[in-house]
């Protein structure tokens, strides 16, 4: 029993390394990666009622030179942990801005807004303000057409300076979107106070809002919430005709999900623009 005891162990050893190994395998890869242009960015489109384009969600992949195409949320966790968080996170709002100031030359792109997701570690960071503002004015990008996302988990510590530093972007055009809302820390005390412009339904209320009845209440408190609070509402997961009428009933206007696009590169969402000049 001793022998299997130990043996158990060494089991255990090997496979702990393994796993850090791998850990600091591909921690080396996305600093590398983040060097060697690895990164893409794909758009999902935002909707409006009428099915049109109103703006995209940048969502960020890694084309890893031997494992494919990587999810974020098998790099983004990692990435917080070591700190590549803030070159990525800078990456990631440098390409959108770039996107931004292509699509201002065209008149049928112009209108187009891009959500670009911020990091708690990013948005804490004393230079954020003026990092954001640096990379709008490096690319020329319209301020305007810039949405920020954050999530609830962001504004638990220093909410004071965290609603300074919103105002001072707000000041410059940026605008704010609070993402997964109701999943996290929520006190509507402070979601009164932070100038958001937009809150984003979480896809795990919208996947049963049909089906559960305490789903369906908190999408239309959340609706009525950010009416209140002048706030525009978007719904995020939305995967069937079904869901969007519904929501739609609800008075929630705007939506992303499946149903309408899959996040992809830039060219998948020429197709909007087709539409809208052959109608
Ligand atoms: P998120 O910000 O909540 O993004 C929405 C996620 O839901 C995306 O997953 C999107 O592809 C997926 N999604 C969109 N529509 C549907 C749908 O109809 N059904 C279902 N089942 N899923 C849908 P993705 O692209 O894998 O991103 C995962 C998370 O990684 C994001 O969640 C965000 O937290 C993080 N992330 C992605 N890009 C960035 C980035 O540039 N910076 C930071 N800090 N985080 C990022
Ligand atoms: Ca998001
Ligand atoms: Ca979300
Ligand atoms: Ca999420």
């Amino acid at each position: 029993a001793k022998e299997g005891g130990r043996n158990r162990l060494q089991f255990f050893d090997t496979h702990m390394q393994a796993a850090v190994d791998e850990r600091t395998n591909l921690e080396n890869d996305l600093r590398l990666g983040l060097q060697t242009d690895q990164l893409v960015l794909h758009y999902q489109p935002q909707v409006d009622a009428a099915g049109r384009l109103t703006g995209v969600e940048a969502l960020v992949r890694w084309q890893h030179p031997t494992l494919g195409l990587i999810s974020p949320a098998q790099f983004i966790p990692l990435a917080e942990e070591c700190g590549l968080i803030l070159p990525l996170g800078q990456w990631v709002l440098h390409t959108a801005c770039q996107q931004l100031r292509v699509w201002a030359r065209q008149p049928h792109t112009a209108h187009l807004t891009i959500a670009v997701n911020v990091s708690a570690l990013q948005f804490a960071q004393e230079s954020f303000v003026h990092d954001v503002l640096a990379v709008v004015h490096e690319t020329g990008a319209m301020a305007q057409r810039l949405k920020l996302e954050l999530t609830e988990s962001l504004l638990v510590k220093d909410v004071e300076g965290m609603i300074a530093k919103m105002k001072e972007l707000k000041a410059n055009g940026v605008g704010f979107s609070l993402d997964d809302f109701g999943t996290g820390y929520s006190s509507l005390r402070y979601l009164k106070r932070l100038p958001l412009d937009q809150i984003k339904i979480d896809q795990s209320f919208v996947a049963d809002a049909m089906t559960d009845a305490k789903d369906e209440a908190i999408v239309a408190t959340t609706v009525a919430l950010g009416k209140s609070l002048h706030m525009m509402v978007i719904a995020e997961g939305v995967e069937t005709q079904a869901q969007r009428d519904f929501l739609d009933s609800h008075g929630c206007h705007h939506f992303q999900g499946y149903f309408f696009g899959r996040p992809g590169p830039v060219a998948e969402l020429a197709r909007f623009w087709r539409d809208e000049t052959q109608a």
